[in-house]
């Protein structure tokens, strides 16, 4: 079938850690998939291949799309893209925060994600399009991908039910993260729902209220 028949969202919670700036915390993490019977595309790789995989089935995975480089959002994002032969698409910005948990890999070898993720990259799966919204703040790198025909956006950690993402860490900034998300994640329909990187849905419209 042609256009956007059968594409879904399916989701998951996987539980882990997230460290930075020599503190550790436990944390739920949601996965994100999206696509149709046959292909999907993974949104963040938290703490276990196989919470992945369980949401994935036997569909092709196209692309492992993450929404920042915390580690909670990328730690099996390498070991994934080896069971499932997919690219892992990541906007450059965040290169510092993916070495803290990857490494540097001392110039060589495959220790970097496979495709930058600019402003505006569309992702194709299932006959719908995954469009990246670069939402700096949280993460310097942080993006939102925005599925209009699907009329929902997956905010990562930038937007939560409840407001803006945390900025309190290194590598945030919290006067770019409100402007991120009032200039371009209000910019959508406000009903527009709202995929969390941790935690329960909401809307544009509903953050919006709560935010002026
Ligand atoms: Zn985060």
């Amino acid at each position: 079938m042609a256009g956007t028949q059968g594409v879904r969202v399916d989701h998951a919670v996987s539980s882990g850690t997230f460290t930075l700036d020599g503190e550790t915390f436990d944390v739920d993490n949601n996965i994100w998939v999206v696509g149709d019977d046959t292909e999907c595309v993974v949104i963040d790789a938290p703490h276990s291949v196989d919470d992945v995989m369980a949401v994935v089935g036997d569909r092709t995975v196209r692309a492992i799309l993450l929404t920042h480089a915390h580690d909670d959002h990328c730690r099996v994002a390498p070991a994934l893209r080896e069971r499932v032969v997919a690219p892992i698409m990541l906007h450059p910005d965040d290169r510092p925060l993916w070495e803290l948990t990857h490494g540097s890999g001392d110039g060589v070898g495959d220790h970097l994600w496979d495709v930058d993720l600019g402003d505006g990259f569309e992702i194709m799966v299932g006959g719908t399009t995954l469009r990246a919204i670069h939402t700096p703040g949280h993460a310097p790198g942080a993006v939102c991908f925005h599925a209009p025909d699907l009329g929902c956006v997956f905010t990562g950690d930038t937007l939560f039910q409840g407001g803006p993402g945390a900025t309190g860490r290194s590598y945030s900034d919290e006067e770019l993260i409100e402007r991120s998300i009032r200039t371009r994640l209000f910019e959508l329909p406000p009903e527009t729902v709202v995929h969390t990187g941790h935690g329960d849905d909401t809307t544009i419209g509903a953050e919006r209220a709560g935010m002026d």
